[in-house]
């Protein structure tokens, strides 16, 4: 994601302002067909995402956008710079901006698309943000004993609704990255990137999190890291998270996803299982450049 979201808007009003349609409009035509399809076949998906417009200011990003994700599944979502990815997440999240114009999202069927981020993560959404917040001043233990704070304060402010997972012990963060209880007194500006990353979604874990979104979990890191990563991603959907994973590295995504999702100037143009998206060399070419 580009850092300061007030440099980006002269790329998004060159966009909004060419105005045309986005390339291989048709194949949006079919992705949305197609999720519209899966959305009349049952209405029980834990998250859907259905038709929506958001905008920055004039800047129409996201265009008719249509998505679910299934209780249990890891789903990825990918495109390229710039193609809207942050900004689907933002729009779940109840981040604003962008301002979601037309369109709905829900969780477990209701909607939450004029909900707060507060009672978005309350109601068991969480975003691990591209830019990994953690206390750089702070160990790796205080880092999570805060998310710990953090939780018991809703409970006592009555912000926690659901609580089907009810967010995971330090013991459980640490069995799935055992990094971290290694580094448990270390500060955490002293982690490497890859450590982290980790620490930011074990504090996103210690929530009552139904659905974990990871926007480009795998950005900056070494190969072995995002092994690291990945198999730790694999372990949290294993122990019942879902998961929405955003990623500009598709290879690595498609590694770990169920079900993949491509994103192109805001439309969706592919929606499919991971190894369909593997075989369609055309697709992958065109839209993810690998
Ligand atoms: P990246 O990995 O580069 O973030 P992305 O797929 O996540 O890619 P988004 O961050 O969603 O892309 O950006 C989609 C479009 O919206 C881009 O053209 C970007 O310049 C623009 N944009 C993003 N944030 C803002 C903002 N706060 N104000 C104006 N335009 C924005």
């Amino acid at each position: 994601m580009s850092s300061d979201p007030a440099e980006r808007t002269d790329d998004a009003d060159a966009d909004a302002a060419a105005g045309t349609p986005p390339e291989g409009s048709e194949a949006a035509a079919d992705a949305a067909a197609a999720e519209r399809a899966a959305a009349a076949k049952g209405g029980d998906h834990l998250l859907s995402i259905e038709d929506v417009d958001a905008y920055y200011g004039q800047s129409h990003i996201l265009r008719d956008l249509s998505l679910h994700v299934e209780e249990g599944e890891i789903c990825a979502l990918l495109g390229r710079n710039g193609a809207g990815k942050t900004t689907t997440l933002r729009s779940i999240a109840g981040a604003r901006p962008p301002d979601v114009r037309d369109g709905v999202v829900r969780l477990k069927g209701e909607a939450i698309t004029d909900r707060s981020t507060e009672d978005v993560s309350s109601l068991g959404i969480s975003l691990v943000p591209e830019e990994r917040r953690v206390f750089p001043n702070l160990t790796v233990a205080e880092n999570l004993h805060l998310s710990d704070v953090a939780r018991n304060w809703s409970n006592v402010v009555g912000r926690a609704i659901s609580m089907d997972h009810p967010g995971m012990t330090t013991e459980e963060v640490y069995e799935v990255f055992p990094r971290l209880r290694e580094r448990a007194s270390q500060k955490a500006g002293t982690l490497s990137g890859g450590e982290q990353q980790m620490l930011a979604i074990a504090r996103a874990l210690k929530q009552d999190t139904d659905l974990l979104m990871l926007d480009e979990p795998y950005e900056g890191l070494a190969p072995q890291i995002i092994q690291t990563v990945e198999d730790a991603v694999e372990r949290i959907a294993d122990m019942g998270t879902t998961i929405l994973i955003v990623e500009q590295n598709a290879v690595a995504a498609m590694n770990v996803a169920d079900r993949a999702y491509v994103i192109d100037q805001g439309a969706i143009v592919f929606a499919g299982d991971s190894e369909e998206l593997r075989d369609d060399e055309t697709t992958r070419e065109r839209y993810l450049g690998v």
